[in-house]
């Protein structure tokens, strides 16, 4: 298992991390199996998604910010509900395919962490499992 670190910078931030996964199943020396990608906070996610055009991923977040406020009538009294829901809907974890060493993702996609209650230090999980 690698854990990496991220640094995010804003309070809503998507992070490009499928170089640091692709370099993690490439040490792992991994050529057909699978890589599970895992964060261990409430209050931030993981997603894949087009990589290639930046403001698909600024869409993202401006729709998630306007579906899901900030300040709104939450129960949680630390102020960061919008965070966790956000978080609830891209989900934790996502899973990609190795093969001849290299991960199977489509021309465009890229793997996002998503921050959702920065600026804060993060961490990630990369598990890698084949032969
Ligand atoms: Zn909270």
């Amino acid at each position: 298992m690698e854990s990496i670190q991220i640094k995010t910078h804003a309070r809503q931030q998507f992070v490009d991390i499928t170089g640091l996964v692709a370099d993690a199943a490439r040490r792992s020396g991994i050529k057909e199996g699978l890589a599970t990608v895992f964060v261990p906070h409430t209050t931030a996610g993981i997603t894949i998604n087009e990589a290639a055009d930046p403001s698909v991923a600024t869409d993202i977040q401006q729709k998630l910010a306007q579906l899901v406020p900030h300040s709104a009538q939450y129960q949680h009294t630390e102020g960061n509900s919008d965070a966790h829901i956000k978080a609830a809907i891209v989900g934790s974890s996502v899973h990609l395919i190795i093969s001849k060493g290299s991960l199977m993702l489509g021309t465009w996609q890229g793997v996002f962490f998503c921050e959702f209650d920065g600026p804060r230090t993060r961490k990630v999980f990369i598990q890698l499992l084949g032969e």
